[in-house]
């Protein structure tokens, strides 16, 4: 059997995958199994920070590698600890807790907010507050997180203790700080599964205010648009805020399997011996590859997403068969008047590799796509969008 045919055959019927095989890649290009090049606009969903096998972070990786690949959370490892540290000190918070994915960075901020808010309000202040559109993770307690209805229906019941509130709808989370005993709000600063949809300013003030005035946790889900995406170093600097828990995963490990929870002030001391844990956290080759980028995350490398970003914007907006374009940095929701399945499709056929976000075409490129393979991206794109309308 070929990989297809093995694939449908033993494993797990979940994605609705592209009928491609890929077999390499370097920087911004993937190969397929027939020898195919496609210009990467997606990166695995904003994994491959600096594109595939990016010298620097193989190179990381593959000191730590021959050292030694994993120890438990028994003993202490340099890479985790510098990593730490560096997370810390370029961004103003405490501690860490370090895990493999973005579900599991979000479930140890639940828990964290929970017990902060339990410890200090009463056992009864357990609520958070998510918005309507967000996504937050596959578990039970992040699929309860996400405020999408679709996520909820197929397996109830989900965790108790989640209140939607519609986004950028400042009235209703005033009432719904009003009416519950609030332990949490959670926001991605910039939706990404949802359809790259912004938080208005506004919107964004309130929660601050509101977290200010009542002792309420913010907690920025900043798994897909932190790291450099949005062209800030976190997607909440796009913003007047200062989350007390900070989740963060796809992009920080450049490729490997990451999840890490941030702490501030507030809540650096929430989690003692034993109330939280994983096996995988803090994996010496994960972080060795995960210093390596977010060593390279500085001025120099954000400037030049905002410089990409702001080519993308100027080309795309307006152009025939593109009625908006939203976002921050390198994570760019495109809507076309075709359906988006359709333009995605025609992008792949002419090698480009776009992902979806609803009914949007969604950008997530390498955060040093070189520009001319940007700019050619660029014209298949609008070509896709603007053809059999
Ligand atoms: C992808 C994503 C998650 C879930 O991350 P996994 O690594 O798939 O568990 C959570 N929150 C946001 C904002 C995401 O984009």
């Amino acid at each position: 059997m070929n990989t297809f045919e093995l694939d449908s055959t033993y494993v797990a019927d979940t994605y609705a995958r592209f009928p491609v095989e890929i077999v390499s890649g370097k920087g911004s290009v993937v190969v397929d199994s027939e020898g195919k090049e496609y210009i990467d606009m997606a990166t695995g969903i904003a994994v491959n920070t600096f594109g595939l096998c990016d010298d620097k972070w193989v190179d990381a990786i593959e000191k730590q590698l021959k050292a030694f690949q994993h120890t438990s959370n028994l003993y202490y490892s340099s890479p985790c600890a510098r990593l730490a540290q560096l997370m810390c000190e370029k961004t103003g918070m405490k501690k860490v807790f370090f895990s493999n994915s973005g579900a599991e960075a979000n479930e140890c901020a639940i828990k964290t907010a929970r017990k902060y808010a339990a410890d200090k309000h009463g056992e009864d202040h357990y609520n958070i507050i998510t918005l309507t559109g967000s996504f937050h993770g596959r578990t039970v307690t992040t699929l309860a997180a996400t405020g999408q209805d679709v996520f909820h229906t197929k397996f109830k019941p989900l965790t108790e203790g989640f209140i939607y509130c519609e986004t950028n709808n400042c009235e209703q989370l005033i009432k719904l700080a009003d009416e519950n005993k609030v332990a949490a709000i959670m926001l991605e600063p910039l939706q990404g599964e949802g359809g790259v949809n912004p938080l208005n300013k506004d919107f964004v003030d309130t929660i601050a205010k509101l977290a200010a005035e009542r002792d309420i946790i913010i907690i920025a889900d900043e798994v897909q648009c932190g790291n450099g995406r949005t062209g800030k170093l976190y997607g909440y600097m796009n913003f007047d805020i200062v989350p007390d828990i900070i989740s963060t995963a796809k992009g920080l490990g450049g490729g490997l399997p990451i999840g890490a929870t941030m702490f501030g002030e507030k809540t650096c001391s929430v989690l003692g011996k034993s109330d939280h844990g994983s096996t995988f956290g803090g994996n010496p080759v994960v972080c060795a590859g995960a210093l390596n980028i977010f060593e390279r995350l500085d001025d120099k490398c954000l400037e030049g997403v905002l410089e990409r970003s702001r080519y993308i914007f100027e080309a795309l907006t307006g152009a025939p068969g593109i009625k908006s374009v939203t976002g921050l940095g390198l994570m760019i929701g495109v809507e076309t008047e075709r359906d988006a399945g359709e333009v995605i499709a025609d992008c792949m056929k002419n090698g480009v590799m776009p992902i979806r976000a609803k009914h949007k075409v969604r950008l997530l490129p390498a955060l040093n796509i070189p520009m001319e393979q940007l700019e050619t991206a660029v014209e298949v794109i609008k070509e896709a969008a603007n053809s059999n309308r």
